[in-house]
């Protein structure tokens, strides 16, 4: 019998955690507790007080905001952990960071792995996400019947690290056709045009993406912006998509300045309001809403 843990029960983890709760047996830890005792009474899993609890298992799962606060939790989980435990991080991570922290741990008898994820809070919710599997291939067919409870997509994409850079590239692809559809259908309402007309023919065109396909659509038109996926967050990928930029040595003047422009709006806009919400600044610029 497989048991697993999964740590940090956000937007993501939370509808994850469900997943496997219903196929494994599954401790759930967060920082705030509320949310795991929430948990285990939706769900079934079980709520436990410690991070070192919540390493006695065969696989355990993190879904945080940053590899920094994945690393913070790494003593605590090393000090608990069964023999043969391994770490699959589903946090948007830092490439180089988790490398260290993977070697750090193997010497402390943990395997990390990184298992980024694409889909939104709808695809955790579905249990049909994508990941970008970093490690080793073995050790991704072992842990492959728990990725599935919540991953309609398993691509492995190198070695430990990997899954968080080709996560961090996907999002900042995200954030330039955020910001330049935002850009674009501002000046366009400005200048009077019907936005939704004009989004009809865009998305039957060549410009078209799931920016112009769903989110300005379904968050922006309506003008609800629903946070679930945070502006503090697109930012700290785009900060990461530098950083694998940078390594590689690859001149991104693009990624560049796509880092300030989305760091300038999560300051100006608000880091916890939804990503999307990052076209009201360009709505600003432009004199003129999207609707
Ligand atoms: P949320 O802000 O909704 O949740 C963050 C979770 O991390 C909470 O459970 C929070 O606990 C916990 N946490 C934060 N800091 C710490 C810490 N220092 N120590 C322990 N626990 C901590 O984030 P999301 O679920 O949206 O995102 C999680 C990761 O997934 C991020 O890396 C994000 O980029 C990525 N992601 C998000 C997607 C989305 O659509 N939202 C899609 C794909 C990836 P507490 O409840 O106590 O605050």
């Amino acid at each position: 019998n497989v048991t697993v843990s999964f740590l940090g029960l956000g937007a993501m983890g939370y509808p994850m955690a469900g997943h496997l709760a219903r196929k494994f047996d599954t401790l759930v830890w967060n920082r705030t507790r509320e949310k795991a005792i929430a948990h285990e009474a939706e769900f079934g899993s079980r709520a436990v007080n410690s991070v070192a609890e919540a390493a006695d298992v065969d696989i355990l799962f993190t879904c945080l905001p940053t590899t920094a606060d994945v690393a913070s939790l790494a003593p605590e989980i090393v000090s608990g952990a069964r023999e043969g435990l391994v770490w699959v991080d589903c946090t948007s991570g830092d490439p180089g960071k988790s490398r260290e922290l993977a070697e750090w741990l193997s010497r402390r008898g943990v395997e990390l792995v990184d298992a980024p994820v694409s889909g939104g809070t709808v695809g955790a919710q579905k249990g049909a996400l994508t990941v970008m599997y970093g490690g080793a291939e073995a050790t991704m067919e072992e842990v492959r019947p728990a990725l599935e409870a919540f991953a309609a997509k398993v691509v492995r994409v190198g070695d430990v690290g990997a899954g968080h850079a080709v996560k961090a590239i996907n999002n900042a692809l995200l954030a330039v056709n955020l910001w330049s559809a935002s850009e674009g259908l501002a000046a366009l309402a400005a200048l009077g045009v019907d936005v939704g007309a004009a989004l009809d023919v865009i998305n039957a065109s060549s410009g078209r993406s799931n920016v112009t396909e769903n989110l300005i659509p379904q968050r922006v038109l309506t003008r609800e912006f629903p946070a679930t996926f945070k502006l503090g967050l697109l930012a700290k990928d785009a900060g990461l998509a530098l950083d694998v930029a940078r390594e590689a040595k690859a001149p991104t003047p693009l990624l560049a300045m796509l880092e300030s422009l989305v760091r300038a709006a999560a300051r100006d806009i608000g880091p916890d309001e939804d990503h999307t919400a990052l076209a009201k600044l360009l709505e600003r610029w432009a004199g003129a809403q999207i609707k």
